[in-house]
């Protein structure tokens, strides 16, 4: 059988243009950026791979959706179609609109978390873990050991194990564990699922000890497509059925619809049960807005719900995760180190086998990025020491398996040119890796350090 493309469903009807610059301007632009990618101007950025999150293109479907926002403060229709499309394909009884996904983080861990808990995920997501603490409670990882090896190639990176949620539950007791927050395609894994077949024991597991199990929703919908593409009996589902398979075997979620579902801002908290959903709607008021809009305008409702209902798509999936994948296999192909299985919304170089020479106390995965921005002008994001911060006890860099420079692929935003551009510098990056030394961080934020901390060379002299 010929093979076919993963061609994009859709045609292009407006660009962007961009600026060019030259390689002695991006060397100044990186400077007074302190070496972080997050305080580049974005007019300074050719291929912006920084993050999927709230970068989409929408469709010409959703900037018509904007024309029909009923901007009053209570009661939009909009809220109500946002709520009927959650609904059908979330499947969740009761809809709470958030400005974005940590919103929702907030009023949930609120409401779940008492001091002293623990709260087990499949990885650590930054925000999620953050709002955890900020609650009172305490985070422990309970991924497969598989997830923290890079060139491990288990196709379920995303699973939890059994084991550990059982060790937990041992050692704290069941009622010191509200619920698991179980995220689809984890994030800082490299974009891996978790399998049905692993979401089943984990829902048995936490009936037998009334732990709920709470989604971190952001990018389900591209977890629900691996599990169509690699996991036994479910080819012949759709992406849209799967995700309801999964959201049915779960009490709510948190959603950032800045990633799965196409537009550039938005989120919500969704669940089961009435008496959580009052709490919610309760300090939703105090923190985003009125329940029925939740700190989103009446037009970007509408636009989310149209992004949903796209984004459900087997053919958009296909031609999403398609062009990621085509980036993955160009880089392979020379040998480039990245995390293994490719995922779905990213592409992750591996720094500390990319730059064995730059120490983890030296940022290799920050110094990467500088580098790549300055030879081609496309900005990526790291996601190692800087972002996993210091322990609060010891005040030390938690220094984490995963050292990673994070080639983030917005939806339905570049094309099949612009990956060979990013595969060409990538490359070329790779063959010149001795020349990068590393970073020392010369400020520090107390929260999230990586989106402020500024870095200076080790050596002085330029990356
Ligand atoms: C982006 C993200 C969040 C936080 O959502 P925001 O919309 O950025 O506030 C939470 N969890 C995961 C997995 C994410 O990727």
């Amino acid at each position: 059988m010929v093979k076919r493309s993963w061609a994009e469903p859709y045609k292009i009807k407006s660009v962007e243009l961009l600026k060019m610059t030259t390689k002695a301007e991006r060397e100044a632009a990186i400077a007074e950026a302190g070496y972080n990618t997050f305080l580049l101007r974005s007019e300074d950025v050719y291929i912006d791979l920084l993050t999927d999150s709230g970068t989409s293109a929408m469709s010409d479907l959703q900037w018509a959706a904007l024309m029909r926002g009923d901007e009053a403060y209570a009661g939009s229709r909009n809220f109500y179609e946002l709520e009927r499309t959650v609904q059908e394909h979330y499947g969740y009884r009761y809809l709470v609109p958030c400005h974005q996904g940590r919103g929702a983080e907030n009023i949930m861990s609120q409401i779940l978390i008492k001091k002293g808990d623990y709260i087990p995920g499949n990885m650590y997501f930054t925000t999620t873990r953050l709002h955890q603490e900020l609650a009172g409670g305490e985070f422990v990882d309970v991924i497969i050991d598989e997830a923290h090896d890079p060139a491990n190639e288990h196709p379920f990176k995303g699973n939890v194990d059994m084991a550990k949620m059982a060790a937990l539950v041992d050692r704290v007791g069941a009622d010191k564990v509200p619920y698991i927050s179980l995220e689809g395609n984890v994030n800082m894994a490299g974009g891996q699922p978790f399998s049905m077949e692993n979401l089943r024991q984990l829902r048995s597991f936490c009936d037998k000890y009334n732990i709920l199990i709470m989604l971190d929703a952001t990018r389900t919908v591209e977890n629900a497509f691996f599990i169509q593409q690699r996991e036994a009996g479910y080819a012949n589902k759709t992406v849209k059925q799967i995700l309801r398979e999964i959201c049915d075997m779960t009490e709510g979620c948190t959603m950032s619809a800045k990633k799965d579902s196409l537009v550039n801002i938005g989120g919500f908290f969704a669940c089961n049960d009435e008496t959580i959903y009052r709490k919610a709607i309760n300090l939703v008021v105090v923190y985003e807005g009125l329940h029925t809009y939740g700190g989103m305008a009446g037009r970007d409702m509408e636009a989310l719900a149209q992004g949903i209902r796209e984004s459900v798509m087997d053919e958009h999936q296909k031609a999403r995760i398609g062009q990621v994948h085509y980036l993955g296999h160009l880089l392979e192909k020379e040998g480039v180190p990245i995390v293994q299985p490719l995922g779905s919304h990213a592409i992750f170089l591996d720094a500390k086998r990319f730059l064995p020479h730059v120490d983890q106390d030296l940022y290799p995965a920050q110094a990467l990025a500088a580098a790549l921005y300055v030879d081609s002008g496309i900005r990526s994001m790291e996601r190692g020491n800087v972002s996993a911060g210091r322990d609060p006890k010891t005040g030390q860099n938690r220094r984490p398996k995963l050292e990673l420079v994070r080639l983030t692929i917005p939806r339905r935003v570049y094309t099949q040119a612009h990956m060979d551009v990013v595969a060409e510098s990538v490359i070329e990056i790779y063959e010149k890796r001795n020349q990068i030394k590393g970073l020392r961080m010369i400020y520090e934020p107390e929260y999230l350090r990586f989106f402020q901390a500024r870095f200076a060379p080790v050596d002085g002299v330029g990356e």
